[in-house]
């Protein structure tokens, strides 16, 4: 998914200082095609260095307000974040109602979908999204056994 990235530019190109760790959660959001909990970026970020929670959290706050990352709109559960550059345009998720990972689908034209959503009622439509609820196949499979 990030092979597009280049982590340095990013920060650069959003004004923001290179530091090892804000590499590093970039490099997590990065590196699957899926959304992650603060809490979970923070597991991963620790696997590789030392890292306080607040840290994590503060980086995530400034690239939510510089547009590098976005969050996901999931009723009723932690903010999800991913990737926004780019390379990440927005796009359908899955999730998992037994595990609750969000995974990232390809993006999907919507435009005669769009059309019809917003209606002759004079509404002013901004966001169209489809989130998809569902088993994953680790659950599934575990869920059936072997
Ligand atoms: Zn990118
Ligand atoms: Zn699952
Ligand atoms: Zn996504």
């Amino acid at each position: 998914m990030s092979d597009a990235c280049d982590f340095p530019q990013l920060l650069a190109s959003h004004g923001l200082r290179l530091t090892p760790v804000r590499l590093e959660v970039l490099a997590v959001l990065g590196a699957e095609a899926r959304a992650w909990r603060a809490a979970e970026i923070l597991e991963a970020v620790r696997r590789r260095r030392r890292v306080n929670k607040v840290t994590i959290y503060r980086i995530l706050e400034d690239f939510l307000r510089r547009g590098l990352v976005r969050k996901v709109p999931l009723e009723g559960k932690a903010a999800h974040f991913e990737l926004a550059c780019e390379h990440h345009p927005p796009h359908p998720h899955f999730q998992c109602q037994a595990c609750g990972e969000v995974q990232c689908l390809q993006p999907v034209p919507l435009e005669a979908l769009w059309d019809r959503l917003q209606g002759p009622l004079g509404n002013r439509a901004e966001r169209l999204e489809i989130r998809v609820e569902g088993v994953c196949r680790q659950c599934r499979e575990a869920e059936e056994g072997p």
